[in-house]
């Protein structure tokens, strides 16, 4: 069974007095333990893609199934948040850490919003940190590290909840090429070790660590 399924997907901006479709009849299954990269040019509909797979957003018509079962349109923003919380781990081109707290709650956070609420979420978020080769950076408040060291919380902050599938919207798109490579031989080993990834990037060289590309342009599937 696929652990994600879009079927016929459409999305449609509002745009002046035209509708402005970002995808278009987008059809895409991803088994459990794959690694896809999503590629293509700028406003092709990544993101807008991504962010439906990652129930931040709804699409217009199509439907969405996850692990067997289909996603409603009429859930609440609030059953979305819960469904989102438990099976996605989101990694965002800017980081989007918060600034006001160090390194070690930024990565634990996410556990307050899941359903299991009595257990050691430092704990865990010390050992995710480790993984990544942060464990001296625990007090750090994000504003002292490195684009690269930044990305690697993220990454630890995505697991947090252990997700089913962790999206990567241009996880290298900030980064020098060093700390790129850092974080694409993180996510290699990550997808190795049976975490599904999709992610979208422009970089060939993280392309090419993915089990199969898929090009979007003019929010269509192209081959
Ligand atoms: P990409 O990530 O491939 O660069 P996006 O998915 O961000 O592309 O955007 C695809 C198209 O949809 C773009 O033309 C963009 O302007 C438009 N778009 C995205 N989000 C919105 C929105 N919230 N409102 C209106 N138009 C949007
Ligand atoms: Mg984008």
């Amino acid at each position: 069974m696929p652990l994600i399924e879009l079927q016929h997907i459409t999305k449609t901006f509002e745009a002046g007095d035209a509708d402005f479709k970002a995808l278009d009849d987008v059809s895409l299954s991803i088994e459990p333990g794959e690694f896809v990269a999503i590629m293509g040019p700028s406003g092709s509909g990544k993101s807008t893609l991504m962010n439906i797979v990652g129930l931040l957003d709804r699409p217009t018509s199509g439907t969405y199934v996850l692990e067997g079962k289909p996603v409603s349109l009429k859930m609440s923003d609030r059953e979305q948040a819960r469904l989102r919380s438990e099976f996605v781990g989101f990694i965002f081109q800017n980081f989007n850490l918060l600034a006001n707290v160090d390194v070690l709650e930024n990565v634990a956070l996410p556990a307050l919003y899941a359903r299991h609420p009595s257990y050691d979420r430092r704990g865990r978020a010390k050992a995710l940190l480790q993984q990544v080769g942060l464990s001296h950076r625990l007090q750090y408040r994000p504003s002292k590290l490195s684009g690269g060291e930044k990305q690697r919380v993220a990454i630890a902050r995505a697991l947090m909840n252990n997700p089913k599938v962790v999206l990567a919207d241009e996880p290298t798109g900030n980064l020098d090429s060093k700390s790129g490579k850092e974080v694409i031989s993180i996510l290699k080993n990550l997808n190795t070790k049976g975490t599904t990834l999709l992610l979208v990037t422009h970089s060939e060289e993280l392309a090419a660590a993915a089990n199969r590309i898929v090009r979007l342009k003019d929010g269509r599937i192209v081959l």
